[in-house]
């Protein structure tokens, strides 16, 4: 059936697309935007229960330093509202089969929310009486927040669900709500359909610092990851300030260690994330503006300053104060105090030396998220050497995949800063443009 459905983000009527876009981060949503508007139909299916991947928690992006939130919500929302775009979030692939008359056949599983979608105001009363205080992984555990939340402010589509691994059934919510959409009985809803062509846009992971532990994160309260930074910094933060975690002191003395999971080949990762060292300088001069008083000292071992504007960008923190030392960090340690202490081996004079921070950043990785190849049953979506998703034709065509039809988007390919994401998911809307129109 061709119908082009209402512009009703969370459907209840699902009925064939052209194509299947798998991630609603900003790769997904912009190869949506694009096809939508060329007037095919697109399913858009998020595993998570808000759009916008990763870089709606972001602070300010280099090298522009444009606020991430000021830049990508207006991009949510219009994927939300686009009448050419279902969306389906809290929605996993189960199998992608491909028929012989060269049509993909999805098998997709929609978790409950436990919450009237249509009904859900966003109004947090909800939240408010819930007695349940728990781990939030939307500020990366820097705060907590209830079993039955609104995953963040800026979170599109705003309606609450209950997290039911931590909800102990009290009720108290769905007596509170002035909507009455609490719905414990909602189970997971199988949902078929056929598609013309599939984009992986499935991102990337963060590598666990944990893995390395003579940095000592998740033992040591003052070392926290970049990405628990970023929310620090964010319009949209936890706190109203920049804290460090043991005892919400304003820290003074902040190091960054770089390649905290890339670069070596000891942890499984043995390639460069691309973004690291320019996010953490991005990080280094919004923490310069926030507290004028703090040193900064990055810890490198080579600084890739590749993008346009990028070298410009790293000049700019060093002139703004930020100290660079090529040296590769061995250990940390912790004083009573929670201070803390790195040993590192300066590269440039080659002495191991000794300095003391009172927060550590570690600038963690981008990670390969490979596990969507396993619901493609009767085809092989490859990989490459470091588990992206392979481009048989990286030179000519780099959004094609080894499946005819399947197309890729965005960090599912590589890590990239979000200007290379965006034009990648522009390239794989206009490789999944030509070959739908050449099926038609
Ligand atoms: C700490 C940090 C700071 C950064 N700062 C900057 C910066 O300042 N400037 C810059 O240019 N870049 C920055 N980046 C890089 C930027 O985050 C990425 O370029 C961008 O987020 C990539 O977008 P994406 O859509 O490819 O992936 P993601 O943001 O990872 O989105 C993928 C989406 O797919 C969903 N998904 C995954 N698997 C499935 C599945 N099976 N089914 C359904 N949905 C699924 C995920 O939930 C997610 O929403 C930073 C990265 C980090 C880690
Ligand atoms: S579930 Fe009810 S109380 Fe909670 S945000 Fe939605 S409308 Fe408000
Ligand atoms: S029923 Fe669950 S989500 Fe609702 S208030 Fe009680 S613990 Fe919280």
């Amino acid at each position: 059936m061709n119908t082009i459905l209402p512009a009703n983000n969370e459907q209840d009527k699902i009925t064939d697309f052209d194509v299947l876009v798998i991630g609603a981060g900003i790769a997904g949503e912009e190869s949506s935007l694009k096809l939508a508007d060329m007037g095919f139909r697109v399913l858009l299916i998020e595993k998570e229960p808000s759009i916008g991947g990763k870089m709606i928690l972001l602070s300010k992006v280099f090298p522009t330093l444009d606020c991430a939130a000021c830049i990508t919500t207006p991009k949510v929302s219009e994927t939300a509202r686009h009448p050419n775009i279902t969306l389906l979030t809290l929605t996993e692939t189960e199998s992608i089969v491909k028929e012989d008359n060269g049509l993909f056949s999805a098998t997709l599983n929609k978790h409950p929310r436990y919450v009237i979608e249509k009904d859900c105001t966003g109004c947090q009363e909800c939240e408010r009486v819930c007695p349940v205080i728990t781990e939030d992984q939307f500020q990366f555990n820097l705060v907590a927040r209830k079993a039955v939340y609104i995953p963040f402010n800026i979170a599109n589509p705003r309606i609450a669900l209950i997290d039911i691994e931590n909800c102990i059934l009290c009720g108290l919510c769905e007596h509170k709500c002035p909507s009455a959409c609490i719905d414990f009985s909602q189970k997971e809803e199988i949902i078929q359909v056929k598609v013309k062509s599939v984009i992986v846009a499935t991102g990337f992971k963060l590598f666990d610092p944990a893995l390395i532990p003579r940095y000592g994160y998740g033992k040591f309260k003052n070392v926290i990851t970049s990405m628990q930074m970023e929310r620090e910094l964010a319009p949209t933060r936890p706190f109203n300030n920049i804290l460090r975690p043991s005892d919400g002191k304003t820290p003074g003395k902040i190091a960054y260690i770089f390649c905290t999971g890339s670069r070596d080949q000891t942890c499984g990762n043995s390639i460069c994330s691309q973004v690291c060292c320019m996010y953490s300088t991005k990080q280094a001069q919004l923490l310069m503006g926030a507290l004028p008083m703090a040193d900064i000292t990055m810890y490198y071992i080579n600084i890739r300053a590749f993008g346009k504007g990028f070298n410009e960008f790293y000049m700019q923190a060093q002139d703004m104060g930020a100290h660079y030392i090529k040296g590769k960090v061995a250990s940390v340690s912790e004083k009573e105090n929670g201070d803390l202490i790195l040993r590192y081996e300066d590269i440039v004079t080659g002495k191991v030396t000794e300095s003391e921070h009172d927060l550590v950043v570690l600038s963690v990785g981008l990670l390969a998220n490979p596990a969507i190849i396993q619901v493609f049953k009767n085809t092989t979506l490859e990989l490459d050497a470091s588990n992206y998703i392979k481009q048989p034709d990286l030179m000519q065509s780099p959004a094609v995949t080894s499946i005819e039809g399947v197309f890729v988007a965005g960090t599912a390919t590589a890590p990239m800063d979000i200007p290379d994401t965006i034009m990648s998911a522009g390239a794989a809307a206009a490789e999944t443009s030509g070959y739908l129109k050449q099926l038609s």
